[in-house]
């Protein structure tokens, strides 16, 4: 069965350059015993149901509005080479945290572009960010990226988490990211990342080829915008492809990703779709699918967002089986973590809506610097800001509309917010 997987993956992914990610396929090879798979369902249905109170939520709430609650996840990156062109670059592995931490914030700037107004509303700033670790886990001093020769012989694949490959740093504390070459049985796979039942497991994160991973240097057409990565990750915070767990018939209990604001589909579209199509909607709407979103399998120049609803599955996902990153940025990266997140809470923009001036109360956590980006996440102002100004910046030839603010101090992000000027 899995060969045969395997099989007609390449035979598309070679004839027509199409997204394929083995999320699934690597997700069954581990739940290979009845209790796993029982392990796996229930900690998924979690992900997928749940409405208890969290981190997030409270009684009364659904959990998709701005919780102002930004989590930051230390991400360590193992770059597995066989020969010099595989040992991708620093600049590389930079242009790809810089693409994750545009698309989880909703800064992506093809957004208005690539995302129709109709679906432009139920779009989500995901609230996390990624952080390249400053700490390995016993504490010494890290750029965040291990480099490895590995044999030729070894199946990067197969071997990456082993001897063979690079081990994981801690999964329950890091993200660990692996970059290599996916050839033999897994030619034309981009990647896959593990579901949240599999976090601590040696095996748990996120496996790219390096030819679609980061927008520069081995970065190869269709694939050379960081997409890959981000929608793998989207895998390993808990969400599903459209289509569910397969492309089965519409309405079967697989065909459903738990998610209520993502149309069914019977299965995923690929390269640029043309809006509005209902090519695979399990039911035909005006709109049609959102095909651009970033758990589909469109180019990546045409997947340019995430929705509210998928933002409330990885907000339990973070609340319940992801919960140990929730505190491991502090100590990993130097960033911060949830202890940090009544400080935070307190920051407040005011007044807002704002025309000429806005002062921020920040009564517990010093702040110095404040950007302004536009609704195209495009930086319109920057500027340093004083406590004993009480953190004030005006809003000079600025045009009506919605902004985002993020606030940063000694470099590093402390929160954003949004930013009315009348
Ligand atoms: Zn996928």
């Amino acid at each position: 069965m899995r060969k045969i997987t395997f099989l007609l993956l390449l035979a598309s992914s070679t004839l027509f350059a199409q997204r394929t990610c083995l999320t699934h396929e690597k997700m069954n090879n581990v739940l290979n015993t009845p209790e796993k798979k029982a392990h796996h369902d229930e900690v998924m249905n979690f992900v997928k149901n749940s409405s208890q109170d969290n981190l997030f939520r409270t009684s009364g709430s659904n959990g998709t509005q701005s919780t102002n609650t930004v989590i930051t996840i230390p991400v360590v990156f193992h770059v597995l080479y066989k020969n010099p062109n595989q040992n991708i670059s620093d600049a590389q592995i930079q242009s790809q945290l810089d693409v994750l931490n545009r698309d989880y914030r909703k800064l992506n700037t093809d957004f208005s572009a690539v995302v129709p107004s109709v679906f432009q509303g139920i779009s989500a700033d995901m609230e996390i960010v990624f952080c390249k670790a400053t700490k390995t886990p016993s504490g010494a001093t890290t750029t965040g990226i291990v480099r490895k020769s590995i044999a030729s012989s070894v199946s990067f694949g197969d071997s990456y988490y082993l001897a063979a490959g690079d081990p994981a740093w801690d999964p329950t504390k890091y993200l660990n990211v692996w970059v290599g070459i996916l050839n033999g049985d897994y030619n034309g796979i981009l990647g896959w990342a593990y579901l949240p039942d599999q976090a601590g497991q040696a095996w748990d994160g996120f496996v790219c080829d390096y030819r679609y991973f980061g927008t520069t240097g081995t970065a190869t057409a269709p694939f050379n915008l960081g997409r890959t990565c981000t929608h793998e990750i989207g895998h390993y915070l808990g969400l599903d492809h459209p289509w569910g767990e397969d492309d089965s018939l519409c309405g079967s209990a697989s065909n459903d990703d738990g998610v209520a604001d993502t149309p069914a589909t019977n299965g995923p579209y690929f390269e640029c779709p043309t809006f509005p199509s209902n090519e695979f909607a399990c039911t035909a709407t005006p709109n049609g699918s959102i095909f651009m979103n970033y758990m589909d399998y469109v180019n990546d120049a045409c997947m340019a967002m995430f929705t509210n609803g998928q933002k409330a599955l990885v907000q339990n996902t973070m609340s319940g089986p992801r919960a140990s990153l929730l505190t491991s940025a502090s100590t990993a990266c130097g960033a911060l973590s949830v202890e940090d997140f009544q400080a935070i809470k307190a920051i407040t923009v005011y007044p807002n809506p704002v025309s000429v001036e806005f002062f921020i109360a920040s009564p517990f956590k010093s702040i110095d610097e404040v950007e302004i980006y536009n609704q195209n996440g495009q930086l319109v102002k920057s500027a340093k800001v004083d406590s004993t100004d009480s953190y004030r910046m005006n809003v000079d030839g600025l045009a009506s509309g919605i902004y985002y603010l993020r606030i940063y101090d000694k470099n590093e992000f402390v929160k954003s917010d949004k930013l009315i000027i009348k």
